[in-house]
């Protein structure tokens, strides 16, 4: 043990070094490669054929200039990226990320993320995740084309439904996965699988833009019933108010629990009496329909708006962060255990940071770690991906069993893991051991490539 924590303090050290300022990248790579202690320990062959040194370096990465011309007629350049970082069990799979804050250290975190989460789906599915520091927010949709045309007319050549298939994540939604669709069309001229997050009608899956946040509600909702209780009546603090936020919020009132929080950017909002009934809709219009602010929720329906802050201070059962990463820290997670929370899931990637989700740990609070919390999203764009290559359409019913299925499968996974590699309890380790272990004996099998 003590010979292996040196050998990955050292891996990490290097990480560090061959990827100077990328602070996210970095904190992604801590915390699987500390938890693979005991896994390392059991599998010295995967010592010997360096697949920590291996599954830490990205296979291939793409920087390109992406340039626009807004509505009146000015000229913009942003970046854009690709990072494809391994496909051993599977094409490259993961989002795109429209945000001012994307540089490579977000997209390399992301996608090396990617890779254990879309191990522990169970689908062929290898890990990759791409974006750009273009900010749709205030764009007119003429705008947003553009730019996505521009962006695609990069990406082209890089992806491929046998390849690399993309999908949305922050500020990449219906809209522009229209727009990104539509120019790989063109260029290429053939209609398939390339992306996923497609329209119903041109080849899209039902339940993919439910998928993150049911998926997770679902993963909750196994946490709870390991300690012996459910949704019903319990407070639930949610954060963002995009598309995980909006259908963790709908799946929580359809399990009985009740949703006392949202956030965006600019604040969150409070409201004691449960966001559900036309409270519920009024937000999905808000934030589908209007691309509004969350402050205009507690204008309408006079509850407490916070500006510039996140929603962690109230009383709740269950924090479900959907926003961002790094958005719950120490004191954060310290509020939310002294308030009684018994149960984090998290919605969004990476959002508590790693002294967070020790102070969970240590309170005994049930912790669903992004990885395996939220692959319902990856996973259902898996299943978009079978119906496109078998070029049918399976009813709602049948996809959102699948998804059920899965998250319910990879909650298991992830406790026997913990279990067998002497972490019981601890899903961070479950889900990083029972994710890497697959990825690991794949490389193992196709040699030092
Ligand atoms: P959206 O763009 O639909 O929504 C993002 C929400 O988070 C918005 O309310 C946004 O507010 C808020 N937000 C974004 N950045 C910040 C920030 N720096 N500080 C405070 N609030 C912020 O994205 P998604 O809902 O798709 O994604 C949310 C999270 O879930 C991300 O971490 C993403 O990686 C993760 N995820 C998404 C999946 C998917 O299928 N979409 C799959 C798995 C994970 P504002 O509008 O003001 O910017």
């Amino acid at each position: 043990m003590v010979i292996t924590m040196s050998y990955i303090d050292s891996i990490y050290d290097k990480v560090v070094l061959k990827n100077p300022g990328e602070k996210e990248f970095h904190q992604a790579v801590k915390e699987v490669l500390d938890s693979l202690v005991p896994a390392i320990d059991k599998h010295p062959e995967f010592k010997k054929f360096k697949i920590l040194e291996r599954i830490i370096e990205p296979e291939r990465q793409f920087m390109f200039r992406v340039p626009w011309v807004d509505d009146n007629g000015e000229i913009h350049v942003n970046r854009g990226f690709r990072v494809q970082f391994n496909n051993a069990i599977g094409p490259y799979k993961g989002g795109l990320r429209f945000h001012p804050s994307v540089y490579l250290g977000i997209i390399k975190f992301l996608g090396f993320e990617q890779v254990f989460k879309n191990s522990l789906t169970g689908l062929a599915m290898g890990g990759g995740k791409g974006g750009s520091d273009f900010d749709p927010k205030g764009k007119s949709d003429n705008e947003v084309m553009r730019f996505c045309q521009s962006f695609m007319q990069e990406l082209f050549r890089h992806i491929g439904p046998d390849t690399d298939v993309p999908a949305g994540d922050i500020g990449v939604g219906g809209r522009e996965i229209g727009f990104l669709f539509g120019q790989y069309r063109k260029i290429r001229n053939d209609f398939t699988g390339v992306l996923t997050g497609k329209g119903l009608d041109w080849g899209g899956s039902l339940i993919r833009p439910e998928a993150t946040g049911y998926g997770c509600t679902y993963f909750v909702q196994e946490m709870l019933k390991a300690r012996g209780t459910d949704f019903k009546d319990k407070m639930v603090a949610v954060s963002g108010s995009g598309n995980v936020a909006q259908y963790t919020v709908e799946k929580i009132n359809q399990l009985g629990g009740k949703c006392v929080t949202l956030s965006d950017s600019s604040g969150s909002i409070y409201d004691p009496n449960g966001i559900s009934g036309e409270r519920f809709d009024f937000f999905m219009d808000l934030k589908q329909n209007r691309r509004g602010r969350i402050k205009e929720y507690a204008e309408k329906f006079n509850v407490d708006y916070f500006p510039g802050k996140r929603p962690w201070e109230v009383k709740c059962d269950i924090a479900m962060p959907s926003a961002t990463q790094n958005e719950i820290d120490k004191n954060d997670a310290q509020k939310l255990v002294d308030n009684g929370c018994i149960a984090v899931g998290e919605g969004a990637n990476m959002p508590s940071t790693l002294e967070a989700i020790d102070i969970f740990l240590e309170a005994g609070v049930s912790f669903g770690p992004a990885k395996a919390a939220n692959a319902g999203g990856v996973a259902t764009s898996g299943l978009e991906m079978s119906q496109n290559s078998l070029r049918l359409a399976w009813t709602r019913d049948e996809v959102d069993q699948r998804l059920h299925g899965i998250m319910v499968n990879i909650f298991k996974a992830s406790r026997d893991a913990a279990d067998k590699y002497g972490a019981p309890g601890n899903l961070v380790v479950g889900a990083n051991v029972a994710g890497f272990l697959k990825v690991a004996r794949a490389m193992m099998a196709q040699g030092v490539i």
